[in-house]
């Protein structure tokens, strides 16, 4: 080997070291903002146990950028299961065991909408009367004493505001705003008061619970009430009610087994036509009817199912379920 090309191969060796330098250099830069970047994630995201609902139709992201991969999308008022949050703006979703991010302002601890429920009746009615709806001449009670249960001599506004209080609970745990017209049996509010409370509240579902009464006693069965598409007083929630009207019933039949007796369309009811939200009566079964008397009044596991029935009726109508 002559010097000449001795040189040229320290030359050689020179710029090879020299690019694998560069290279080496070259790759620690690429990888190590991503290396901090990941290490910081973890760092960033203090675990947490919460039920958040998005506040609208949102994408669950592969990681915590607004510009990373879009997975799953959850529709507005969907419940997500939190497990950690960032100081950055960011929560960590676990769905079917995987983890997924979505920003932080997009979610809400309800879903968005307000249920006012009303306990039918009250300790005492109130048979003074006020027009069936507004400008209406025809008048009603304000407020009519109800029904008794044939075998458990329970009156219905113990059975109804025991039903509305199970109700609410089982709402709120679904994300809902809950608004109650009454909390107690001995308070003095007409039909159209119950309406108009409902109204000012801006309700998304107005649901009045009650059960029903029949001269005969081997009547029984679920209905529900809407106004008919006729009705002058409230015709704008027409389509709205009878929709409310039809989840409600088909969910509280399938959730308890009560026979399905149909939605009862009428425009003589003072508590719906003075709505301007959507509503529906559930008549839940018949308290002349010693079966179901005992069911509605004593039987926890009935009263559970007759909750979770008009609970998956109000999902159903709002899109939730
Ligand atoms: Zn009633």
């Amino acid at each position: 080997m002559n010097l000449s090309n001795e040189r040229k191969l320290q030359f050689t060796a020179i710029i090879l070291a020299a690019f694998a330098l560069i290279a080496a250099v070259a790759i620690t830069l690429a990888i190590q903002p991503q290396e901090t970047y990941a290490h910081e994630k973890a760092l960033a995201f203090q675990s947490v146990e919460q039920i958040r609902y998005a506040k609208k139709t949102v994408w669950l992201l592969k990681t915590a950028d607004q510009a990373a991969d879009k997975t799953i999308q959850v529709k507005k008022s969907r419940k997500l299961q939190i497990t950690g949050v960032s100081k950055n703006g960011w929560s960590q979703v676990t769905h079917q065991g995987k983890l997924y991010y979505v920003e932080t302002r997009h979610l809400s601890k309800d879903n968005g909408y307000l249920v006012v429920i009303d306990a039918g009746h009250q300790k005492k009615g109130n048979s003074k009367t006020e027009p069936i709806g507004p400008g209406a001449k025809q008048k009603k009670a304000k407020v009519a004493s109800g029904a008794t249960g044939n075998h458990t001599r329970i009156p219905e506004y113990k059975l109804t505001l025991k039903m509305a209080k199970k109700l609410e609970k089982e709402l709120k745990a679904r994300g809902y705003q809950v608004k109650m017209v009454r909390t107690k049996h001995n308070v003095n509010m007409s039909n159209s008061q119950r309406a108009e409370l409902a109204n000012h509240a801006g309700a998304d579902v107005f649901i009045r619970i009650h059960a029903n009464s029949s001269a005969s006693s081997s009547v029984s069965g679920a209905l529900t009430i809407s106004p008919t598409k006729n009705n002058k007083y409230c015709k704008k929630i027409y389509k709205k009610c009878n929709s409310l009207s039809k989840c409600v019933l088909a969910e509280f039949c399938k959730a308890t087994g009560a026979k399905n007796r149909g939605v009862m369309y009428t425009d003589t009811m003072s508590g719906i036509n003075w709505s301007k939200v959507p509503v529906t009566i559930m008549e839940m079964g018949f308290l002349s009817n010693k079966k179901e008397d005992k069911k509605m009044n004593k039987s926890a596991a009935y009263q559970k199912r007759m909750t979770k029935g008009m609970a998956n009726g109000i999902d159903k109508y709002l899109k939730r379920d």
